[in-house]
């Protein structure tokens, strides 16, 4: 029995509007029973919407988190989809990589503006595919903005180095494009995922096709519809719609240079194996189970907002979350009673409304999942000091959605299923340390790298701290924030390479190194 709390539910008229809104782009009907009739066009390929024109055993349904509605259904593109995929990408990269840095640059600066001039339609659609808060949307359709617009700044300053050799002979390196980059995107932040492997990509002159998760298909096939817009040549950019088996497709295709991976460590390592068939250069940006220690000397309250900000985001499904939190014990009454009584404030709704702070998880599924989770930690010993319960909404179309409450769990240890696996859910957990070396010896004792953080008042303790922590990502004094040009990415079993920053132009282009002899040829033969 899941216990369930009951929250009166006002209005819902935003719904309607959405409806019209999905309708006008001619995306779906809102009661799809079958997928042949009823499958969503929402493939992108040579610059326009497409059906896919073979299928994949995979059918995926599409369901609105915020009410567990079918939005659609989803045909997975095969063999023939993808190479279709792969072929007009192919096609596009002669024009598109003889362009100037500089031209790339202007077209990914006009990108930018048009995702900025429809950030609103965008929000909406990435609400209805994740589930999220609007507000938290806005913000993820203007960091792809940003995206854009950095990568654009940044184009032309791609280039190599100069080296000289006796007699006046020397080198030279240039960064080339490697040509057909395939992303493949996971479920939790649909536009900014396509947008940190989209900007690189074309910024450095390659051409994509791009798979995102089958549960949020929409918002990469929008970014197809503006990229035409900003006039870029049709093929450059593409999307094939589909689950597991579409993205082996893609990845084992011949054509194809370069693999950008975001997800689940399990398929990362599968996409790894594909990958090395043809021994293409790959990108991987994994999930985490990420350590936060506060030190007794820290600003409590600014500790709690950092906490907040590393778990409850997005429904906690966020990769580099701080699920870990460490509190000094002399502290960790005070913590534990503040943190409970911040998150039983937050507001759990309607994610369409501008005051949720808490929306739907994205699936039946994956509640069903973090709640076990939740479950086996207090058969394990630990307590629920609040939340962790489904909230329905009476009355209301969201009265289908699953709303789980922000959960606090203490008296957690370090052997807990919970302590070690990723969640990716609104529950954090809380233990106890006495001192600096043993925390920075648990906080490391994962597989995982992904982020960390520390909160102290003691600059010199922070970076001492901050550089023994094995993570990729770190923030002293505050959590979760990645603004564009903060390089992100893993260590260990969290990834390879980084997104979001310049070196990232490195991922996305091969080095050139050229021998200029001014002498004759020195031959001992
Ligand atoms: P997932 O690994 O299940 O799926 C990710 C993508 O891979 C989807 O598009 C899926 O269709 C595709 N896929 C699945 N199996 C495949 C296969 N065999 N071959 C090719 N493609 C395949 O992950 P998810 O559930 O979509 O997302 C949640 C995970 O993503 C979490 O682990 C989270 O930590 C991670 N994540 C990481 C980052 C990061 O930047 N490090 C960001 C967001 C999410």
């Amino acid at each position: 029995m899941i216990p369930q709390i009951s929250v009166r539910y006002l209005n819902h008229s935003h719904f309607n509007c959405y409806a019209s809104l999905i309708n006008k782009l001619s995306l779906l009907s809102r009661t799809c029973s079958s997928a042949s009739d009823n499958a969503l066009k929402l493939n992108y390929i040579n610059g326009q919407r497409c059906h896919v024109a073979d299928e994949a055993e995979e059918r995926f349904k599409i369901r609105e988190p915020a009410t567990n509605k079918l939005i659609g259904n989803l045909s997975s593109s095969g063999p023939k989809t993808v190479n279709d995929g792969v072929k007009s990408a192919l096609s596009a990269f002669p024009e598109w990589s003889a362009q100037t840095s500089i031209d790339r640059g202007r077209a990914l600066l006009r990108i930018s503006k048009l995702l900025r001039q429809r950030n609103e339609e965008i929000a909406r659609l990435e609400v209805r595919d994740t589930g999220k808060p609007i507000s938290e949307a806005r913000c993820d359709v203007e960091s792809a903005a940003e995206c854009f617009e950095y990568f654009g700044g940044i184009a032309a300053t791609l280039s190599g180095q100069h080296f000289e050799f006796a007699n006046g002979s020397f080198a030279y390196t240039k960064r080339e494009p490697l040509g057909v980059c395939v992303g493949i995107g996971a479920w939790n932040f649909p536009i900014q995922i396509v947008s940190w492997k989209t900007a690189p990509a074309l910024a450095c002159g390659n051409t994509i096709v791009y798979k995102p998760s089958q549960m949020t298909p929409m918002s990469s096939s929008l970014l197809g519809d503006i990229i035409t817009e900003a006039g870029l040549p049709l093929g450059c950019y593409n999307v094939v719609q589909g689950g597991s088996q579409t993205g082996r497709l893609l990845c084992e295709h011949p054509s194809v240079a370069k693999v950008s991976f975001t997800g689940s460590v399990p398929v990362g390592k599968k996409i790894m194996s594909y990958c090395s068939s043809g021994v293409k250069h790959s990108t991987i940006e994994l999930g985490g189970k990420s350590p936060l220690i506060v030190f007794p000397d820290s600003d409590i309250d600014n500790a709690v907002s950092g906490t907040l900000m590393a778990n409850f985001l997005s429904q906690g499904q966020v990769c580099s979350n701080a699920a870990r939190v460490y509190i000094h014990d002399s502290i960790i009454d005070d913590f534990v009673t503040r943190l409970m009584e911040r998150t039983k404030k937050m507001i759990i709704g309607d994610p369409f409304k501008q005051e949720t702070q808490v929306g739907a998880l994205i699936s039946e599924e994956h509640y069903h999942r973090v709640k076990a989770y939740i479950d086996q930690a207090v058969t394990e010993g630990a307590r629920i000091r609040c939340g962790g319960e489904r909230v329905v909404f009476d009355n209301s179309e969201l009265a289908g959605g699953f709303y789980m409450s922000p959960c606090v769990l203490d008296s957690c240890h370090d052997d807990m299923t919970i302590v070690k696996e990723e969640v990716f859910g609104p529950v954090v957990s809380i233990l106890s340390f006495k001192d600096e070396e043993e925390v920075l010896e648990r906080a490391n004792n994962t597989v995982f790298g992904l982020s960390a953080g520390v909160f102290t008042k003691d600059i010199q303790r922070a970076h001492r701290v901050i550089a023994k922590l094995q993570a990729g990502s770190c923030w002293i004094n505050n959590y979760n924030i990645y603004p564009t040009g903060f390089p992100f990415g893993g260590y260990k079993e969290s990834g390879i390479g980084r997104e979001n920053c310049a070196q990232t132009l490195n991922h996305y282009s091969q080095l050139k190194t050229v021998y200029v002899e001014m002498g004759d040829v020195d031959c001992p033969f």
